[in-house]
């Protein structure tokens, strides 16, 4: 370990998995330095503001708020460092508009939700409940235990003797996908599609690539924790985790680039800035996603070879187009829900442009745009490879035609849409990579093949000794809660290597 350090830790990027890392680790006693290359804190989970709307850059269904129970790991992250955030909760997780006019509503009560899905394949009753359940089996054994880092040996002991039906659940379902439980219980070609929605709609592969634990954990923490808007927008978490981290002692650096880490005998020592800075810790953890982190920051062969392993088993998920829009309130009835997936036809789910997110934040915090008007958040799958190599003129151009199919495809759902925009702003891969600081705008890794459920995802330590990784890049992937294990669990290992 070196001998003259600026802080024991520094996190380069202030997405949610950084910031957690930061404040667990600055609430309990450590020195922090929070790096982050953009203007405001968040990453994904960030926002922007035009004209009177201020627009979430991407995710808006947030889990990890419930009350009770352990895995509420973004509301506790925030209680780490005595800070609160009011959040609305938002009774439709998702209203799905599906080819052959399966149209369904996926309530915060279980039993509505169940009853639902089974009035739309009744034959199939027995089979939704068990697979359903079953997931809520998963569930239970995370929410009875603390979620904290799986490569401290002695918390591993712990949990075993004090929860040891938890832990062998785990055990039993940590190789699975939810694809292979599904099949065990539904024959339904049509209803095992929608599973495979279901699942694609927050770890972008079908059932069978999505891993049983995170499944378990999206479809029964739903109807439990359920999900809730923050008050303010979604940026209000990174800001409040901010506050809590300068509270705490910790400290945060915007428009600050890292551009090298620096290793010394095949140590992780410091940073080196855009500008030529250097910042030395005792340990480094990278925020930024695992193609960046060791294609860019780091070169050293050894560690190529470790990631190219790595890279056999995850590629990068495309990146998305985005339409941030401001719409006339009369477009949207007041029954309309926040969250909407519309496909039209089951073969084009997964192919870019097939499948439309849309998330409506002022339907449930009006204060996001001026009186009269809703934000409406609407993206769908597109490659970066798909948008390089146009000029100024053909990528404009290209922009407009696509969201405007889009907007034609809305209307379906949303009848005067077209006629109800006052403001459009359009984002491609290329504007996720340039404002998010992520290869290729990718969403994150997904699996080339069928893998061993989340046996393959890597935890927070790297080859490189006092090197960490944090984020969607590892274990247990994407999404603001899952991010959110992510850095308790890295901040749980630092924090015994510091012996804190
Ligand atoms: C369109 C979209 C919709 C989504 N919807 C949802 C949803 O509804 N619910 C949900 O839970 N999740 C959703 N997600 C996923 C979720 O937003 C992400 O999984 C999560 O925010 C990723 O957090 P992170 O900490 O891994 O990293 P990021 O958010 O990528 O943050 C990394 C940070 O590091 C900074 N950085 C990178 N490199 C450097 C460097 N060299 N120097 C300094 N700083 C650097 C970046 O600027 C960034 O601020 C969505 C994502 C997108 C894009």
């Amino acid at each position: 370990m070196t001998s003259s350090v600026d802080y024991d830790v520094i996190v380069i990027g202030s997405g949610i998995g950084g910031l957690v890392t930061a404040t667990q680790l600055a609430a309990k006693g450590a020195s922090v330095l929070v790096l982050e290359r953009y203007l405001l804190p968040g990453g994904s989970a960030g926002y922007f503001e035009r004209q009177g709307y201020r627009f979430d850059v991407g995710a808006s269904m947030v889990f990890g708020f419930g009350q009770h129970g352990t895995t509420n790991l973004l509301r506790r992250a925030l209680d780490a460092v005595n800070v609160t955030l009011e959040v609305i909760p938002d009774f439709v997780q998702v209203h799905y508009h599906l080819p052959n006019n399966l149209d369904l509503k996926v309530s915060r009560d279980y039993e509505q939700f169940l009853e639902n899905l089974i009035a739309c394949f009744p034959h199939e009753a027995k089979g939704i409940r068990r697979f359903y359940d079953e997931c809520w089996k998963i569930f239970h054994c995370l929410n009875s235990i603390d979620l904290l880092s799986l490569e401290e040996p002695r918390y591993l002991m712990r949990v075993f003797f004090q929860h040891p039906l938890a832990s062998f659940g785990l055990l039993k379902y940590l190789p699975q996908n939810a694809g292979d439980i599904a099949r065990r219980y539904i024959k339904d070609p049509v209803l095992l599609r929608f599973i495979d929605m279901e699942c694609y709609c927050y770890s972008a592969v079908p059932a069978d690539r999505t891993p049983a634990i995170n499944a378990g954990m999206v479809f029964s923490d739903r109807h439990y924790g359920g999900v809730n808007y923050p008050k303010g927008g979604v940026g209000q978490i990174a800001e409040k985790l901010v506050e809590g981290l300068l509270a705490a002692g910790g400290q945060i650096k915007y428009q600050s680039r890292v551009t090298q880490i620096l290793v010394k005998n095949a140590r992780a020592i410091g940073v080196k800035m855009a500008n030529g800075q250097i910042y030395r810790a005792k340990f480094i953890v990278s925020n930024a996603t695992r193609w960046d982190t060791f294609a860019k920051l780091i070169s050293l062969e050894e560690i190529l070879l470790n990631e190219k392993k790595w890279q056999k088993n995850y590629q990068k998920s495309p990146s998305f187009l985005s339409l941030h829009m401001g719409v006339q309130a009369s477009v949207l009835p007041s029954t309309t829900e926040c969250h909407h997936i519309l496909l039209e036809d089951w073969e084009k789910m997964t192919i870019p442009g097939g499948t439309i997110f849309v998330s409506i934040p002022t339907l449930l915090d009006r204060d996001l745009a001026p009186v009269g008007y809703h934000v409406m958040h609407v993206f769908t799958p597109q490659w970066f490879a798909d948008w390089q190599g146009l000029s100024v003129k053909d990528y404009q151009a290209k922009k407009e035609e696509m969201a405007w199919q889009i907007i034609d495809r809305l209307e379906k759902i949303f009848p005067g849409l077209d006629a109800g925009l006052d403001y459009l702003e359009v984002g491609t891969p290329r504007t996720h990579r340039r404002f998010l600081g992520r290869e290729d705008g990718t969403y994150g890794p997904i699996p080339r093949r069928k893998l061993p459920g989340l046996l393959a995802m890597p935890l927070n330590r790297t080859a490189i000794a006092g090197l960490y990784c944090v984020g969607d890049s590892t274990f247990p992937g994407q999404g603001l809660n899952a991010v959110a294990f992510s850095g308790i669990a890295c901040a749980h290992r630092i924090a015994m290597d510091l012996r804190l």
